[in-house]
């Protein structure tokens, strides 16, 4: 049996009045790709910034590699060997590609001290940040400021990657690239929680799926069985 590394259970976001999650439950195992779906303000970023602890949970609890990491701050969960790599490439602009990375393992002393070597897989996986390695991040390409903020995002060793919706804003052939890029990383023993508007595309590389519509789970499955059950009608809000 495959280990569980995310257990998800029961968890609830509020911003207020607005119920952005309500009691969502979902799993991911070691190795897997699994890919969490659903429309714009489904409420998919809430849940992975509520698995980092970026946002209080209204209800629920979040495990992780055997351990309770709801109500812990987001440093003990990095530390713990879990990242997100955000939604909209928060790369820092005004730093190098070098001192960009080099954040990435800044949660703690032993990090900080594989700096070097793990900056070092980085330029191996994206020849493209060890060409541009002294380049200032802001004046990357689309492209290859989210190759930084996924690379960035590694810097930390993770165990499992939260990855939110790599592919947005982004030509198809970069597209191509990362998505080459996250089958690699699970390649290389990198679990992946993957969010996509682009279901087709998450679903031609995911093992499961889950579907959020309003805030809730509708449906969950292999690629096929989520093809095969209307994912279209939940994206036009029909349940
Ligand atoms: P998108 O694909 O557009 O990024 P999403 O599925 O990631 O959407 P969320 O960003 O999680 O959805 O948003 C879920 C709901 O919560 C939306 O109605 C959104 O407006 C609301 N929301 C998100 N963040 C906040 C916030 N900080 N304060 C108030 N409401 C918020």
């Amino acid at each position: 049996m495959p280990v569980t590394l995310l257990s998800v259970q029961k968890v609830a976001v509020r911003y207020g009045a607005i119920q952005a999650v309500e009691n969502a439950e979902l799993a991911v195992a070691a190795g897997e790709i699994v890919t969490l779906l659903g429309a714009n303000g489904a409420g998919k970023s809430s849940l992975l910034n509520a698995c980092m602890g970026l946002v209080p949970l209204a209800g629920g609890q979040v495990h992780f590699d055997g351990q309770r990491i709801s109500g812990t701050r987001t440093e003990h969960v990095v530390r713990r060997g879990m990242t997100l790599t955000p939604e909209g490439r928060r790369v820092f602009p005004g730093l190098s590609v070098a001192d960009n990375l080099a954040i990435g393992a800044a949660a703690s002393p032993q990090l900080r001290r594989e700096t070097a070597a793990r900056r070092t897989e980085m330029y191996d996986l994206f020849p493209r940040l060890h060409e541009r390695q002294k380049q200032l991040a802001g004046t990357l390409s689309g492209g290859e400021q989210q190759m930084l903020a996924i690379a960035r995002s590694l810097m930390s060793n993770p165990k499992l990657l939260l990855l939110d919706e790599p592919s947005l804003g982004l030509a198809p052939n970069i597209v191509d690239q990362i998505f080459d890029i996250i089958a690699a990383l699970r390649a290389r023993g990198v679990t992946i929680l993957l969010v996509e508007q682009n279901a087709e595309l998450a679903l031609d590389i995911a093992d499961r799926g889950y579907v959020l519509a309003g805030g809730r789970i509708v449906l969950s499955g292999t690629p096929g069985e989520l093809r095969a059950s209307g994912l279209e009608r939940v994206y036009l809000g029909a349940h």
